[in-house]
């Protein structure tokens, strides 16, 4: 078999705009060399035993060099693997996919090319600025700012430019600003002409500064806007007054680190990003289904569940024994919380008890009334012994069926890096707290400008044994509860993070 390179732009950051050639490509690579602004689901369709490389820059450091990450491209391909090369936005459009094609081809190694959408095009629509726009401007130019000011700049033509008949769209150079509009200024281009500076463009984030040409870099470093940005120069660039269309959600500027496992945080980062977060996923905890015989309920009159995960490994047993929904239809199904009940919905069960409060012990309490022979509870290894004990002291006669643990996730320093510099830590279970901090090696892993939130009375309780007070408790035990208490926690402290100026 042999070796093939595709140069994939992965688009500007919202995972909507991947295009459905990237996503196929990702899924069978072999081996997957990314950028860092790709989108952070990008990799989530790779396949598992995929090589995935970082070789993009850290945070201002120093970038894999193009040379290296060049000589890797080969090495895998000439190996017969399928290399994906993904890139930020288009591979083409200042992604130095150029080089990395003429590499290819000199080295006599077959390559595609997927061109991605790229940032200046659409920051600009997520912004409501339209790059051409009949009448206005029938002519778009990109360009890319320096990004070092020790750089010389003779490759920009400022008199050139500011003739261009149309809109100028600016990559990088957000702290050239003040020298770009200086230069286009001095140039001819005129002082009010509009200009619109889109910070994380597409990205829940998303920030947008509106002013002229004169005054947009004091207004966007009033702002504090910082990179990746595009600059919109041009008439078109008023339009985003006009034409915004994305509304910023209540967490919009705030960075949320999610702790719990993989697998279970798509669905809470999905929802912080769309109330505008930037979700920092450092999973600390991984769930593993235990071993097990398969699973006959009829003995039992009451069948408690205390998580989704134990819904899904539950109905497993059933299936390992040629079982579905239909063996629990003399059994009462108890779920601790709404979450636990949708997932039993999935299967068809629609739960009889469901408590208020998502503990144990509302658990405990809302079967009261209900009676009790012989109950399965059905959870996790670890867990707390409250319903169990409970049921027992009732006369019911109970067993206990661990059907998955949840064990420690190594946490990588990148992650944990972002983790400590977010604006909210969540911990959505003790285990999240323990194996977080012991991964952290410490409380001292946890920023104090860093506001913990806790999704309820046990865990608060877990942190507060390592000397950690949480900041946010959720009043409903469960993610909406935990959504809910972070808007709260915004609503009241705007200070956390930099409350944008002149922002849509
Ligand atoms: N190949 C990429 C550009 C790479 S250069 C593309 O086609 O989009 C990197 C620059 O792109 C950043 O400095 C910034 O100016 C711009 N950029 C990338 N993602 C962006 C985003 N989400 N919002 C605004 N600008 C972005």
């Amino acid at each position: 078999m042999s070796g093939r390179v595709y140069l994939v732009g992965a688009g500007p950051g919202d995972p909507g705009l991947l295009t459905a050639r990237a996503l196929e490509l990702i899924a069978q690579a072999d081996t997957i060399l990314y950028d860092r602004l790709i989108p952070s689901q990008a990799l989530d369709g790779a396949r598992d035993d995929a090589e995935l490389l970082y070789v993009g820059k850290e945070g201002g450091g120093e970038a894999v060099p193009q040379e290296q990450t060049q000589a890797l491209l080969m090495a895998r391909a000439g190996e017969g693997k399928q290399v994906v090369r993904l890139k930020g936005g288009d591979p083409f459009v200042f992604g130095r996919g150029g080089e990395e094609a003429l590499a290819l081809r000199e080295a006599g190694i077959p390559y595609e090319v997927v061109p991605g959408v790229t940032a200046g095009v659409a920051a600009a629509a997520y912004a409501g600025i339209p790059v051409t726009h009949r009448g206005v401007a029938s002519a778009v130019a990109l360009i890319t700012g320096h990004e070092d000011p020790e750089k010389p700049e003779t490759a920009v033509d400022w008199n050139a430019l500011a003739a261009f008949p149309g809109t100028l769209v600016f990559y990088m150079g957000i702290g050239q600003l003040p020298h770009i509009a200086e230069s286009l200024i001095a140039a001819g281009r005129p002082a009010s002409e509009p200009a619109t500076v889109v910070e994380r463009g597409t990205l829940p984030a998303q920030r947008t500064v509106s002013a002229t040409l004169a005054t947009i870099a004091r207004e966007a470093g009033a702002a504090g806007v910082k990179p990746p940005s595009i600059t919109v120069v041009g008439a078109v660039a008023e339009l985003a007054v006009e034409l915004a269309w994305r509304a910023p959600g209540p967490l919009s500027g705030r960075t949320v680190a999610v702790t719990r496992a993989r697998a279970q945080a798509s669905g809470l980062a999905l929802r912080l990003g769309e109330l505008g977060a930037s979700v920092v996923e450092a999973p600390t905890i991984r769930i593993e289904p235990l071993p097990g015989d398969p699973l006959d309920p009829s003995p039992y009159d009451l069948l408690c569940l205390t998580s989704p995960n134990g819904v899904e490994y539950l109905f497993e047993r059933l299936r390992a024994g040629g079982r579905d929904a239909r063996a629990l239809a003399h059994t009462r199904v108890a779920a601790i919380g709404p979450g636990t009940a949708r997932a039993l919905g999935e299967h068809g069960i629609v739960a009889d008890v469901v408590p208020e409060r998502f503990v144990a012990e509302a658990l405990v309490e809302a079967l009261t009334d209900v009676p009790v022979q012989r109950a399965l509870v059905a959870r996790a290894k670890e867990a707390r012994e409250v319903l169990p004990d409970a049921l027992r002291a009732r006369g019911a006669e109970v067993d206990v069926l661990a059907l998955y643990e949840t064990v420690p996730e190594p946490l990588s320093a990148r992650a944990l890096a972002a983790a400590r510099a977010a604006d909210y830590i969540t911990f959505t279970s003790s285990s999240t707290v323990r194996f977080f901090l012991q991964a952290a090696e410490g409380k001292s892993a946890l920023s104090p400008s860093t506001r913990i939130v806790s999704i309820g009375p046990v865990t608060s309780e877990t942190l507060r044994e390592h000397g950690i007070e949480s900041h946010v408790e959720a009043e409903s035990h469960d993610i909406e509860g935990v959504l809910e208490a972070l808007v709260a926690d915004v609503v009241s402290n705007p200070h956390v993070a930099d409350t944008p100026a002149r922002t849509s």
